[in-house]
């Protein structure tokens, strides 16, 4: 066993109730409000097996109990492929429900967009605009579609440099906010009622992928949007970039995060899928090229990846990452940290011999 794993053990956050944020009256009582939703059965979960295929709860290590609102949801790491999954996810229903009436409520603590809200968004735009610019002649992209786009903060910064912008998303007084701004919004998913195959010279999913509860086929659906020789740009939170992201990891864990993604696992998926991959990272912003020719993939091919050593990697890195943020907060743990080291060196004993 090594020193790690003597100092720090799995799963690294009990189900107590705790949040990592400070929440607001309206977090708080959507909490209860959803908690009570599901202790009565008015939400329902499912099973949620993980992307690699591989449905053995043996190699499946529980990493939290709760998530960073306090909201109890077992975050567990599949020792085959390195994802972080949701355990138990909510069914089909009852996740379109809580995409309705809870998600903002919790995760923002407003029900109605703010300016604030849509100027963050629109930052965030303009960082993707000029990552992507970076990368591909962006000038020759004229239609932007943004799958989950909120307020449509983000498709702003894309129309306001000349494209021409559209979005979906399921909370309708945030796609309220951005139509008044002048934006082409609707609610729901993306289909071809709104929106026609083929159309599009650039999607973008914006910390969405996360969220679907089969994401291998949602993006498959969606790649049959997007035109020929167009793209599709992805952010997601990547496991590695957690110390970058968050003071504290317990804030990566969120109950609506159905799937948590690396890199590597990533660019093997999108490879399969039959799109080059031009951009990724740690950070997990991807960029992705639909061939010419691009047809429906065979996904069984990807099911059968194996990915264990990035999994080990994650095991790791998780740990340290509490390990390092607990030194910072509760410096008890240092001295801990320093009884234990002196023990395993052996150093104690001549200590104590000498006595
Ligand atoms: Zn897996």
């Amino acid at each position: 066993m090594d020193l790690l794993e003597q100092l720090v053990s799995y799963p690294l956050w009990d189900d107590d109730g705790k949040a990592a944020l400070k929440l607001n009256k309206t977090q708080r009582e959507a909490i209860k409000v959803f908690i009570n939703k599901v202790n009565t059965g008015t939400y329902k979960y499912v099973k949620n097996p993980c992307l690699c295929g591989i449905d053995d709860e043996f190699t499946d290590v529980l990493i939290a109990q709760k998530d960073r609102y306090g909201i109890p949801c077992k975050n567990v790491l599949c020792m085959n492929c390195g994802l972080i999954r949701i355990k138990d996810r909510l069914d089909d229903d009852s996740t379109a429900a809580f995409y309705k009436n809870d998600y903002r409520n919790i995760y923002v603590g407003l029900d109605i967009a703010t300016q604030d809200f849509f100027n963050s968004q629109m930052r965030r735009g303009e960082q993707f605009y000029s990552l992507i610019s970076q990368h591909i002649n962006i000038s020759q992209i004229k239609t932007v579609f943004e799958v989950g786009c909120g307020a449509g903060g983000i498709l702003n910064a894309f129309k306001q440099a000349g494209h021409l912008v559209s979005g979906c998303d399921f909370g309708e007084k945030y796609l309220a906010f951005g139509r008044l701004n002048g934006l082409t919004l609707y609610q729901g998913e993306l289909s071809t009622q709104n929106t026609a195959e083929q159309s599009q010279d650039l999607i973008i999913l914006s910390h969405v992928m996360e969220h679907f509860n089969t994401p291998i086929e949602s993006l498959i659906n969606i790649t049959k949007f997007i035109k020929p020789e167009g793209y599709l740009f992805i952010e997601v939170p990547g496991i590695f970039n957690i110390p970058k992201a968050y003071e504290n990891p317990l804030m990566y864990f969120q109950n609506a995060h159905v799937y948590n993604f690396h890199a590597n696992f990533l660019k093997t998926l999108f490879k399969s899928m039959g799109l080059e991959v031009i951009l990724s990272n740690e950070t997990c912003s991807l960029l992705l090229k639909k061939p010419k020719d691009w047809s429906v993939p065979n996904i069984g091919r990807f099911l059968k990846a194996s990915h264990s050593s990035c999994a080990e990697k994650v095991a790791i890195s998780l740990k340290k990452y509490y390990l390092q943020h607990m030194l910072k907060i509760n410096p008890t743990v240092y001295r801990k940290l320093f009884s234990f080291l002196l023990r395993k060196t052996g150093i104690k004993d001549i200590i104590s011999t000498k006595k």
